[in-house]
């Protein structure tokens, strides 16, 4: 199975030290270059590498929306977009089958406990999208009914701008998350827990 992977410092996870390694924006050498072929043809990969991988192509999201930024959500879906290009079409009704989260809107502060509860039920591993500006920060409400980030009750991975962002916006974010995931960066509830 070929695996995606960024060419530059291969060598350099195996401990080796070239003078090009040590040289940042050189770019990899000949020998790491002809290396990157032969290990994509003959599809060389690790297990850790393959679940990965897997995980990004079948990434299922929680149907969960709260404001204006759902809209543009639930279209990307539709045949314009077509998330399912990624393995992702199949939103789910429960928590307990999904493993992205993607906040949708302002969150009041009445909805900060069922979505802490709807996070608590996701199994993990598991992802957190805040989709625009009221989720990423509050927003123009600037108040005390509206929680002024989502990040101050779950771990978040990523943050779309935009108010709304446009669902192109949404999916750079989604492919950004899967970039990471595939790289072995852990999910944000491993390493950072919320804000304080
Ligand atoms: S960021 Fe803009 S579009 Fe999204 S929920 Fe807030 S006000 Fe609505």
């Amino acid at each position: 199975m070929a695996v995606e992977r960024p060419k530059s410092s291969r060598l350099a996870k195996h401990g080796l030290k070239s003078e090009r390694l040590l040289w940042p924006g050189k770019g990899p050498s000949a020998f790491e270059q002809e290396l990157g072929d032969i290990e994509s043809q003959l599809g060389l990969t690790t297990l850790e590498k393959a679940v990965a991988w897997s995980q990004t192509k079948s990434m299922w999201p929680d149907t969960f929306g709260l404001a204006c930024c759902a809209i543009e959500m639930m279209s990307i879906v539709s045949s314009r977009y077509d998330i399912a290009r990624f393995g992702m079409e199949a939103f789910r009704s429960s928590p307990r089958q999904a493993d992205l989260l993607i906040i949708s809107g302002r969150v009041a502060q009445k909805m900060a406990a069922p979505i802490k509860q709807i996070y608590d039920q996701m199994l993990e591993p598991k992802w957190v999208i805040a989709m625009g500006a009221c989720a990423s920060s509050g927003g123009m409400f600037n108040n005390y009914a509206v929680l002024q980030s989502v990040d101050k009750i779950i771990p978040v991975d990523i943050y779309v701008p935009g108010c709304p962002p446009r669902p192109e916006g949404l999916m750079e974010g989604i492919i950004r998350l899967h970039e990471r995931v595939q790289a072995g960066v852990p999910a944000a509830y491993e390493v950072g827990g919320v804000a304080k």
